[in-house]
């Protein structure tokens, strides 16, 4: 089946040095028709993030684009030990399902997490994770958002986020909503609060616009908590 909206991307495997072919969709065909609160999107054509991770049909190393080259020696030989040595070739590169979008998320986060890598990207996973799930109505979004949140936490804490500014800005506004679907009002106002005196606000319109809407939201949920233990 020829899909117009994706072409073939080819890749040199840095863990294992096989070259292989894996579809992208082009970007000129990406079209949001609809983007909540924690940044899942819904499109008018194929969905961009289903075709985020990248797969090495020979090995199983498996990333966002971005960070597949990210290897030293140590890292590789990690993902040969714990994952290459165990893997049964399976071909990612063609169209991408919703199962198969799961299925190579989950693959990266098992490569990010033998390879200590940084706690921002693996909770970026678990984030888009908790979006697939959604779109399955499980319950198994909740329980990656909840992992996504934590990992946000601990990159907060441990990374130096000062150099990206404007990363540093989207964490902080996550931490705030993800605290917010959860329940956590007070530590969402908390986070929203620490995004709305980053130095680089007034420089992100959609982000400082998205920060005060879902204050707003968090505070009124808070108030209606309080009010209803105070009857
Ligand atoms: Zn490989």
């Amino acid at each position: 089946m020829i899909n117009i909206y994706l072409y073939d991307k080819s890749i040199v495997c840095p863990v294992c040095k096989h070259e292989f072919t894996t579809k992208k969709v082009k970007s000129k065909t990406i079209k949001v028709v609809k983007r909540e609160s924690d940044f899942r999107a819904e499109y008018e054509f194929d969905n961009p993030t289903f075709y985020g991770v990248d797969v090495c049909p020979n090995c199983g190393h498996a990333r966002f684009e971005s960070d597949f080259n990210d290897v030293n020696e140590a890292v590789k030989k990690a993902i040969q030990d714990k994952i290459g040595s165990k893997w049964k070739s399976k071909d990612f590169c063609q169209i991408r399902s919703l199962n198969d979008a799961i299925e190579v998320h989950k693959l990266a986060l098992l490569n990010y997490n033998i390879s200590h890598y940084k706690p921002s990207v693996i909770a970026k996973v678990c984030l888009r994770l908790s979006w697939f799930y959604r779109e399955m109505n499980s319950e198994d979004a909740d329980k990656f958002a909840m992992h996504a949140r934590q990992t946000f936490e601990e990159a907060y804490m441990k990374e130096n986020l000062d150099e990206n500014p404007k990363e540093e800005l989207t964490i902080l506004y996550l931490l705030g909503e993800l605290n917010r679907r959860e329940g956590n009002f007070k530590k969402a106002m908390e986070w929203f609060s620490l995004g709305l005196r980053s130095p680089v606000i007034n420089d992100e319109k959609f982000l400082s616009e998205s920060l005060k809407e879902q204050m707003v939201i968090a505070k009124n949920e808070f108030k209606k908590l309080k009010d209803k233990e105070n009857e």
